[in-house]
């Protein structure tokens, strides 16, 4: 019977798992020592935060995966002999394969930063940095975190539900502002803000001093400002999660090169999810994409494939969400955080600043781009079709009621987004 392998137990890999099982019997068997069970990495933040116990994080139950036979097997891949089809496992295993899926998702960046071994410095992606930052946090009065994006605010959330101080450096002018457009960052910025976080804009971090046990005392500025902390969080960004396989045959770049079908350069071996990085991806949509619904997508396309049934894999329009501390954020299609000549945008914010719309559209003609929303939950499906229909922005907003979640909670806002987005054209 042909075995399937798949290193990573994340939701890239489980998703292909899962999917192989529906359409086949293949011998299935799926790695990773991080943790006994798939978990939802997205929902890490809630379990140090007190509202999630570790069990809830399981989207299924442990019988799962014996009933469906899927054979968990806790241990890291150290190498990787492409040629016999072995892997090499740390604990001096090996196990052989007929086909292998990496999905080895991503590691947090470090920079060389002088003190980013010391203790108290990290970042977080796995459910053993979480129970480092449990240990890191015992004593920790004062924090430090470098770089602006998903992560880091999630992080200077959890610290400051455990009254933790925050200080938050980032490069840009506002928060997250290489994605977003600049109104829509600064209104994060200020939100960020109000729950207590020093949030510094265009800050860099010099190096990090520790004190005679090795253990983190403070971060130097690229300005020369010296912020005491006993703990750093590292969220610079993500990378692929490829080191172990870098010196191997399998053609690799920031992240392991696949084509449409997820195929690598080395025959029956194919990647998915954070670490897998498209050689030609389709236009809109990134080469690497380290979020959850790529990886699902990845997975259940590979699954296909594997299955007999080979198609490409077809993401469709970009679409994201994500949480900024008490603010929901929702992005469809394409929102430039730095529009040029032909995109332009219409923004419409609540004077509570907790709500708001992006709205891009082509300058040439009207055709509807992306929207990112703010404190608004608008529903997924609607918008990816009115991508698809290539519809203008004037309907987009003549019709945004049906794409709201909460037509009551709309009613109130409509009239004065329309209004707003009249007068916003009459000045451009
Ligand atoms: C704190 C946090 C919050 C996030 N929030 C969001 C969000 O709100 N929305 C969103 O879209 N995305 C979010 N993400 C990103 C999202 O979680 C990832 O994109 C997604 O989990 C990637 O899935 P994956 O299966 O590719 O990799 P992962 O989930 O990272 O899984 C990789 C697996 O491979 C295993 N592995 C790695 N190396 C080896 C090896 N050598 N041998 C054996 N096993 C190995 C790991 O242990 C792990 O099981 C968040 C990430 C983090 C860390």
């Amino acid at each position: 019977m042909e075995h399937i392998v798949i290193i990573g137990n994340g939701i890239a890999g489980i998703t292909c798992a899962r999917h192989v099982r529906k359409n086949s019997d293949k011998r299935i068997s799926v790695i990773s020592a991080e943790s006994d069970y798939f978990f939802s990495r997205t929902a890490l933040m809630y379990v140090y935060m007190g509202h999630m116990k570790w069990e809830h994080l399981k989207p299924y139950e442990d019988w799962f995966w014996e009933k469906n036979r899927i054979e968990l097997r806790q241990d890291w891949v150290e190498k990787i002999d492409f040629q016999q089809k072995i892997l090499y496992f740390s604990s001096e295993e090996s196990l052989e394969y007929d086909k292998l899926v990496i999905a080895t998702g991503s590691v947090y960046n470090k920079f060389g930063w002088e003190g980013q071994d010391l203790k108290g410095v990290q970042g977080l992606i796995s459910k053993q940095d979480l129970e480092l930052l449990e240990e890191n946090t015992q004593n920790c009065k004062k924090a430090v975190i470098i770089g602006g994006g998903l992560i880091g605010v999630e992080l200077a959330e959890m610290l400051r539900t455990r009254n933790i101080e925050v200080t938050f450096l980032i490069r840009e002018k506002a928060f997250w502002q290489n994605i977003l457009p600049l109104q829509d960052a600064k209104m994060i910025s200020a939100h960020v803000r109000s729950h207590g976080v020093d949030l510094r804009h265009e800050t860099q971090l010099d190096k990090i001093l520790g004190d005679e046990k090795g253990h983190v005392r403070a971060v130097i500025t690229e300005s020369g400002e010296e912020i005491e902390c006993q703990l750093v969080g590292l969220c610079a960004g993500v990378r692929p999660n490829i080191d172990f396989i870098k010196k191997s045959a399998l053609e690799t770049e920031r992240g392991i090169l696949v084509d449409e079908y997820l195929r690598t350069n080395i025959k029956d071996v194919y990647a998915i999810g954070d670490c897998a990085q498209l050689r030609e991806p389709q236009s809109n949509r990134n080469s690497i994409e380290a979020v959850w619904y790529t990886g699902r997508m990845m997975g259940e396309t590979l699954a296909q494939s594997l299955t007999g049934n080979l198609i490409k894999y077809k993401p469709g329009n970009w679409f994201n969400s994500a949480k900024f501390f008490d603010i929901e954020y929702q992005t469809y299609g394409k929102v430039s955080a730095n529009p040029g000549e032909g995109e332009i945008h219409f923004h419409w914010q609540h004077k509570d600043h907790t709500k708001a719309i992006t709205i891009a559209f082509d300058a040439s003609d009207n055709k509807f781009l992306g929207i990112n929303t703010f404190g608004i939950r608008m529903r997924h499906e609607v918008f990816d079709r009115w991508l698809n229909e290539n519809r203008s922005v004037q309907y987009v907003l003549q019709h945004l009621r049906e794409a709201n979640f909460d037509p009551e909670f709309y009613d109130g806002y409509e009239k004065e987004i329309f209004r707003s987005f009249k007068e916003n054209l009459q000045e451009s």
